[in-house]
């Protein structure tokens, strides 16, 4: 990473993020995993790979993941701080997709509950999935600041898109049908929806557009960048930073 390394830390950090506590009603990460084989109806384990009771770093870094989701937390904060602590879980192939199999079926376990606690269970899921898709940039880039930012334009669209969008990514991702019937519907009755970064309001997403420096930040007309401008500059340029970067080593196409 050039010398935008340490620039793009701070500027991410600041950046709207899933970051909001998390209400878990389970009390182990294990039990949030195994929550889906308890619940009525519902035998399924989502395919998550079971964690061999030796491996002690899957073990701390989960526990230390949910409990900070407890907390007040910032996602990107948190994956590096997991990072510094836990580096194999992010280095060793087997160790992450057994760690992205648990968050995965966690995941689906939160947007299977029932309806009064479905705001919970879509913000809980929407977080895991910019965990996993951190996770899997890592894989990729072996570069945490590259794998915040190509995580970014989906963690923008999940966050933004409710329900729809976290039941589209873990339904296109586990390999039982759990959600098949969830997403269907969803489908049929959720437009596809993004945010104005200027404006904060929401709109049909084909009709945004993306800042042309980022390619992250999106707009609803080019009065709302202008009045942006001032306040996304600084990201806009970190950003532009990492996608530079990941051009010259080919993690972006162009
Ligand atoms: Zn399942
Ligand atoms: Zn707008
Ligand atoms: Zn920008």
């Amino acid at each position: 990473m050039p010398s935008s390394r340490k620039r793009a830390k701070g500027k991410l950090r600041k950046a709207r993020s899933t970051a909001r506590a998390v209400c878990v009603d389970e009390s182990t990460w294990m039990n949030w995993v195994q929550w889906g084989t308890r619940m009525k109806g519902i035998q399924c384990s989502h395919g998550a790979i079971v964690t061999p009771s030796s491996n002690k770093d899957i073990d701390l870094f989960m526990s230390e993941f949910v409990d900070s989701l407890r907390q007040d937390f910032e996602l990107s904060s948190l994956m590096r701080e997991l990072l510094i602590k836990h580096p194999a879980v992010f280095n060793n192939n087997d160790e992450r997709k057994t760690v992205t199999s648990n968050m995965l079926a966690m995941g689906t376990n939160d947007l299977l509950r029932e309806k009064n606690d479905r705001k919970i269970g879509t913000d809980n899921a929407n977080v895991l999935a910019c965990s996993i898709l951190i996770l899997e940039h890592y894989a990729e880039t072996n570069d945490i600041n590259a794998s915040l930012y190509l995580a970014y334009p989906k963690k923008r669209d999940i966050d933004d898109g409710g329900e729809r969008e976290a039941l589209r990514f873990f339904s296109k991702r586990i390999s039982c049908t759990c959600l098949d019937i969830m997403y269907a519907q969803a489908k049929s009755k959720q437009r596809k929806v993004g945010r104005c970064y200027g404006c904060e309001k929401t709109f049909k997403r084909s009709t945004l557009e993306v800042c042309s420096g980022c390619r992250i930040c999106q707009y609803c007309r080019e009065d709302c960048q202008r009045q942006h401008w001032p306040i996304h500059k600084g990201d806009c340029d970190s950003w532009s930073k990492c996608r530079a970067w990941c051009i010259d080593y080919g993690f972006i196409l162009e």
